[in-house]
């Protein structure tokens, strides 16, 4: 089956941060884990370099457009490079492909009647590049992201009408349920479709903001953010020219913080919807992470992460794992240096400490041969066929892919499992006396075949560390298969690694 996954394509204003380090490397834990379970999965990032942000930005830099924004798009891929993210393709909204598709979408709205033009006086936030009410500014009349007073503006300008589809849309929602995941998200989008829907106010004149797409009907305007950015969902799969469209767009998956909820679960399916196309199957949406203190990253507060920094102290691996397993996607989280420290710790501790300790044993006492093909008791039956079911029924073929979310803390679990099954059955005391080989044999096994269990489910998260561990226990892994039948492993002989997570110093 044919499986689409996006991330919203990021400002080039500034630095990639962990929330974007996040979301992609979200996608990318998505996009292996559906590959395991024999999906092929398209999945698309990139970068947003058109509007007034950008080019504020860039006039700062004193680099022409070109070349700050390439040089911009590279600080996101040279990271998602880094943390070994395997999109398929990498979105810059200048490229003449996605501009083709937007100026096509625009043409096509405007013949049709859906853009209008009118005279309009508003209050414009240059922070946020949109019209505000008053009631979204503070008592004092400042818009409360920016804390500036937005400036009076009043000019002719081009509208898309939402309010004709908002009863359309209410009703997708509530016979859509899982449409919007989490569903606290979308409480919160038919919250605000209670109220009327403004027109939206889709481009910009060209005196103001210079870097955007030219209006196919009117060259005195660039497009505004949405009817350029989100396009981009549509583009990268060559809407319009792609007979595979379809296939892909069926089963396709926007992934997003929740800042951007707004334009993604209302102004985009109803784009869509004048477009001709349903909308996406689902959004899968996430909260912030918080810096030390229970706060807002700053850098006045001295509490931000930096996904470059954390890769320079522990790999890339291991911010992974902190990752995915630490955002609960209904709520804000929190991260800090100290905190992915002590992540790093239980890694070692749980995993990196069971996986050097077996394997030294195998090594000293069996010439490092795995005893496969021996019986096993119960209790080590017991223990393979809990790991075993756990993972199976995390991988069965149909499941949902936010399921992949679950499973740092399901690995953690058979960590602690089969842990625990080794300190209460001491294969080193067993290893001393020659009348408890047979036993020792067991234990062995059973704790060598668990260990395959966890690396061959770990493979989404940490893609390296899952075949390093399977190396060592004789595994092909070119390619990481669910397989997840108890007393899988087979005849082999261990080799014993470097550890993967070694002491990091303060
Ligand atoms: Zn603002």
């Amino acid at each position: 089956m044919k499986k689409y996954i996006t991330t919203p394509i990021y400002y080039t204003n500034g630095a990639p941060h962990i929330g974007h380090a996040y979301t992609t490397i979200l996608a990318d834990v998505f996009k292996k884990f559906e590959q395991m379970k024999g999906n092929d999965v398209f999945f698309s990032t990139g970068t947003d370099e058109h509007g007034q942000k950008n080019q504020h930005s860039c006039e700062a830099s004193g680099l022409s457009a070109d070349e700050f924004l390439t040089r911009q798009s590279q600080l996101f891929r040279d990271l998602f490079d880094r943390m070994g993210i395997d999109y398929d393709y990498f979105v810059r909204t200048t490229s003449e492909e996605h501009k083709k598709v937007v100026r096509t979408v625009l043409q096509d709205l405007f013949d049709r009647g859906l853009i209008i033009k009118k005279s309009y006086e508003g209050l414009y936030c240059e922070g946020c590049e949109q019209f505000k009410k008053k009631c979204d500014l503070t008592e004092e009349g400042l818009c409360p992201d920016h804390l500036k007073a937005p400036k009076v503006i009043s000019e002719e300008n081009y509208f898309f009408r939402l309010e004709p589809y908002r009863q359309w849309l209410k009703e997708f929602i509530a016979l859509n349920p899982d449409w919007i995941t989490p569903t606290n998200y979308a409480k919160e989008v038919l919250g605000m479709l209670e109220e009327p829907l403004d027109d939206l106010c889709i481009f910009r004149p060209k005196d103001r903001v210079w870097l955007g797409i030219e209006l196919p009907f009117d060259k005195d305007f660039v497009t505004y953010i949405w009817f350029d950015a989100l396009i981009n969902y549509i583009s990268t799969l060559k809407f319009g020219e792609n007979v595979e469209f379809n296939d892909y767009w069926k089963s396709s998956y926007h992934l997003l913080a929740k800042d951007i909820l707004k334009p993604h679960c209302i102004y985009w399916p109803i784009m869509l919807k004048a477009i001709g196309i349903e909308p996406v199957s689902r959004c899968i949406v996430h909260g912030y992470w918080i810096g030390e203190g229970g706060v807002k990253m700053s850098k006045s507060l001295g509490n931000v992460v930096d996904p470059n920094e954390v890769i320079d102290i522990m790999g890339v691996e291991p911010l992974r794992f902190y990752l995915i397993n630490n955002m609960s996607l209904s709520n804000d989280s929190p991260i800090s240096i100290a905190l992915l420290r002590q992540g790093y710790k239980l890694l070692a501790n749980n995993l990196g400490n069971l996986q050097m300790r077996v394997l030294k044993m195998v090594d000293k006492n069996l010439e490092g041969v795995i005893p496969a093909g021996i019986s096993l008791t119960a209790e080590d039956e017991k223990l393979l066929t809990d790991i075993s079911s756990d993972f199976k029924s995390v991988y069965v073929k149909d499941s949902s892919l936010e399921t992949a979310v679950d499973l740092a803390s399901k690995i953690m679990t058979a960590c602690n499992q089969v842990n625990a099954y080794f300190a209460a059955n001491e294969p080193w005391v067993l290893a001393k006396n020659p009348e408890n080989m047979d036993r020792f044999k067991q234990v062995i096994y059973t704790t060598l075949d668990a260990l395959r269990l966890i690396a061959t489910a770990l493979y989404p998260l940490m893609p390296n560390s899952s075949k390093s561990i399977l190396a060592s226990l004789d595994v092909k892994n070119e390619k990481v298969e669910a397989q997840f039948e108890a007393k899988g492993l087979g005849e082999g002989k261990i080799t014993v690694p470097n550890p993967l997570f070694p002491f990091l110093p303060e």
